[in-house]
């Protein structure tokens, strides 16, 4: 195998120069105050080996990144029932966008767009309270990356809470449409909680390998999910993970990769490895611009494309 160590050090020579690039997000306040300059990275290998470089094992808020593995979980509550509730259809639309739930009578079209994750979030509540959901989210991440010191930041999710006036918006939409269970403040309180787990590189990479490993988690030798399920889990990061950048990471990285608006990406080179970048500053897309050079980078040094070497 390719020395990892060696690529991931010099992927982070070769953009040190750059660190600062993009735009930090700051609609959520409590993000603008991240330092753009951080960048981490970390690979963890279906042996168990981990390399990693940089702010690596700095925690930063995972936002999105989130919704993978709340859908792993409302999967594993509701089955294939959940596509009832969401689609499984690239949006070529913001994230944040409104406009395909007034034609698709309030279902979103896939389970990675805020309106969907929302959806998520409402499933996950299913015979829960809101309290209990978000210590079940939590619970799950913990369980996956092996690492009880796993948390949510309050201030950001208070700050999401205090300003998320488009979520809201979507929300109610979707509950106009009869498409929610539950009260919209539940949902939201759901949704802005898992977004704001704070994770560090190390932490993320190792609790999205178990999608990189057939549904196993080879370092706990726990089955999360099935073989099929982890391979379609990530068909749709590949083909949604990225809002309306999911074409272009496919075509520079080709890896299923899921991205935060907290400048992270959690990317998965399925039978090798599990791969979590972070780099605050973001490209028009909202998603990480050096995080996304960082993979573009790993992915052409290793030859792990899923489209072939
Ligand atoms: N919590 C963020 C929001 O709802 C997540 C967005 C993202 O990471 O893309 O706006």
């Amino acid at each position: 195998m390719a020395d990892l160590q060696a690529i991931v050090d010099e992927i982070h020579d070769k953009l040190a120069p750059r660190l600062g690039e993009g735009k930090v997000a700051d609609y959520i306040p409590q993000l603008a105050h991240v330092d753009p300059k951080k960048f981490g990275m970390a690979i963890v290998t279906v042996d168990g080996e981990t390399f990693k470089v940089g702010d690596a094992d700095t925690p930063f808020s995972i936002q999105s990144i989130s919704k993978v593995f709340t859908l792993t979980l409302a999967l594993g509550k509701h089955g294939e029932t959940t596509w009832n509730r969401v689609g499984r259809e690239p949006s070529g639309s913001a994230f944040n966008s409104i406009v395909q739930l007034e034609h698709e009578e309030g279902k979103p079209r896939n389970p990675f767009i805020n309106a969907g994750a929302i959806a998520v979030s409402d499933l996950v509540l299913a015979g829960h309270t809101p309290r209990e959901a978000i210590g079940e989210i939590v619970r799950f991440v913990r369980y996956l990356a092996d690492d009880d010191s796993i948390a949510i930041d309050p201030e950001v999710a208070k700050s999401e809470q205090a300003t998320g006036y488009r979520n809201f918006a979507l929300a109610n939409f979707m509950r106009s449409f009869g498409k929610l269970d539950h009260p919209v403040e539940h949902v939201l309180g759901v949704y802005f909680h898992h977004c704001a787990l704070a994770m560090t590189c190390t932490q993320l990479a190792k609790s999205g390998l178990f999608l990189a490993a057939s549904g196993r988690n080879p370092l706990t030798g726990h089955t999360v999910v099935s073989k099929q399920r982890a391979r379609r889990i990530n068909a749709l990061m590949l083909t949604c993970g990225h809002y309306d950048g999911s074409g272009d990471f496919a075509y520079r990285v080709g890896l299923p990769g899921k991205s935060g608006v907290g400048g992270g990406i959690l990317a998965v080179a399925p039978g090798r490895a599990s791969v979590a970048v972070w780099s605050p500053g973001l490209n028009h897309n909202g998603n990480s611009l050096l995080g996304s050079l960082a993979l573009e980078m790993l992915t052409t040094r290793t030859g792990w494309s899923v489209f072939g070497h």
